[in-house]
């Protein structure tokens, strides 16, 4: 059963920055997070501040000098199904798709999905966590098949999104709004590491909203594509998957960005894996080479053991795709 709360339908984005402000408030957008959170008492609200009235926020437009601007509202299904991004941003389409159920993409906005909180059963359960303020991570000795193997420290949460990722491959930049005004952040600065804060997924600070999210043009050459290894077919989180957005010039990768989703506590760029790839043809030895390198710092504690394979697996599969592509 959910709490007691007020609710209030913010006009506009000031009245929306105000109102959420004020200790104890929750941001409300789609609301199939955040009413699951409430209704299973992961976290209390004394006030929810619904956004969905903004039309500001909502819909998918060209920037000037090229790109486009999705605001924060955009449902998931509007941005699987939009043609300029099926067609130059082919990885968010398809993380967009790759999304939950049809029900839950109409309902879902792209903020939510940034924001949203970890599916950590624990987390979600009734069990006093460290990112609930507690001093034990219950999944190290419990139940952590789902469970983080890179980037992990006291908390084995993996991050639930997979447009994070998609983003964070096409190196999009959202914008925040708050009382102390607005700013535009690199995405990779958006996701707060548990080595940082275990209280928190996000730099956000109460009060403050996503309200857009921008992506540049893309080169000449660009390919992209978002895989996602779940247990069923559709409606279901990522065990492993991979954002890939790469150019290819004569024949070699000029630049690539790889991000892997379900493996960490936040969208896991790796380094190592794009290095393997720079001024090499995206050939059989070199994907294996850059599969191999994104797993090189991989630790599973038992029952996520089978997570370093499948995610070396995904990497490699992903990247085949592309070169074929
Ligand atoms: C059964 C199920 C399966 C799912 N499967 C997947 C999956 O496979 N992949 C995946 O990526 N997701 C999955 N999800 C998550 C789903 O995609 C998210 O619930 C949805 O995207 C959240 O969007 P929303 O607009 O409903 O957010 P809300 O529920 O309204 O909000 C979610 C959180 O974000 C905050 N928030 C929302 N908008 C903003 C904003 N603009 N600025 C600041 N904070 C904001 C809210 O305060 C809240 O904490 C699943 C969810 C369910 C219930």
């Amino acid at each position: 059963m959910l709490g007691k709360f007020t609710y209030m339908r913010a006009g506009s984005l000031q009245e929306a920055v105000e109102a959420a402000s004020i200790p104890g408030a929750r941001v409300l957008a789609g609301g199939t997070d955040l009413l699951g959170c409430l209704r299973d008492h992961v976290f209390t609200a004394r006030s929810v501040v619904s956004i969905s009235g903004l039309r500001d926020l909502q819909g998918i437009v060209p920037r000037p000098g090229g790109g486009l601007r999705i605001g924060a509202l955009t449902t998931l299904t509007e941005i699987a199904r939009n043609p300029q991004v099926r067609e130059s941003y082919q990885v968010l389409a398809e993380a967009a798709t790759g999304v939950a159920s049809p029900q839950l993409r109409n309902q879902g906005t792209l903020g939510g999905n940034l924001c949203q909180r970890p599916r950590c059963w624990y987390f979600r359960g009734d069990f006093h966590c460290r990112r609930k303020g507690g001093d034990t991570c219950f999944a190290e000795a419990g139940e952590n098949q789902l469970h983080a193997i890179l980037g992990w420290d006291r908390c084995l949460m993996v991050h639930p999104s997979d447009t994070a990722s998609a983003l964070t491959a096409l190196g999009a930049k959202l914008t925040i709004e708050g009382r102390d005004g607005r700013r535009t952040i690199p995405i990779e600065s958006f996701f707060v590491s548990p080595n940082v804060s275990l209280l928190r997924e996000n730099v956000l600070e109460p009060g403050q909203l996503v309200t857009e999210i921008l992506l540049d043009p893309p080169r000449v050459g660009t390919r992209s594509t978002y895989r996602k290894v779940r247990d069923r077919g559709a409606f279901d989180f990522a065990l492993a998957g991979a954002a890939i957005v790469l150019r290819l010039a004569q024949g070699k990768v000029q630049n690539v960005r790889i991000v892997l989703s379900g493996v960490a506590p936040m969208p896991w760029r790796s380094a190592d894996a794009e290095q393997a790839l720079i001024g090499r043809p995206l050939d059989a030895a070199t994907v294996a080479a850059s599969a191999a390198a994104a797993v090189k710092d991989a630790v599973a504690i038992g029952k996520n053991d089978y997570k370093i394979a499948l995610a070396r697996g995904v990497v490699e599969e992903t990247l085949l795709r592309l070169a074929h592509a």
